[in-house]
């Protein structure tokens, strides 16, 4: 149990590379590896609860690898040419 506040600074330990940086830190100093809090992952089981018919999960758990990357593909795809617009216009 860690007891917020008072006491000394509360650190943690990032999962990724190792660093310990302080616990309210939302972003590791040293590798930008971020931080999910235990309350922030609660949210997040209780909105993937909410809704459990949405495509996204759908595809995740009854399709092939090779949809999954044409997905993830044509999102990649979407997101460049909405970069390039904006690079355009600059
Ligand atoms: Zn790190």
């Amino acid at each position: 149990m860690v007891k917020k506040g008072r006491g000394k600074a509360p650190t943690k330990a990032c999962p990724q590379c190792g660093a310990v940086v302080h616990s309210r830190k939302v972003q590791c100093d040293s590798c930008g590896h971020r931080f999910i809090s235990a309350r922030e992952r609660k949210e997040k089981e209780v909105v993937r609860r909410k809704k459990p018919g949405r495509r996204a999960s759908r595809a995740a758990s009854g399709s092939t690898l090779k949809t999954q990357l044409l997905e993830e593909r044509s999102r990649l795809q979407r997101r460049l040419a909405a970069i390039e617009l904006l690079l355009e216009s600059e």
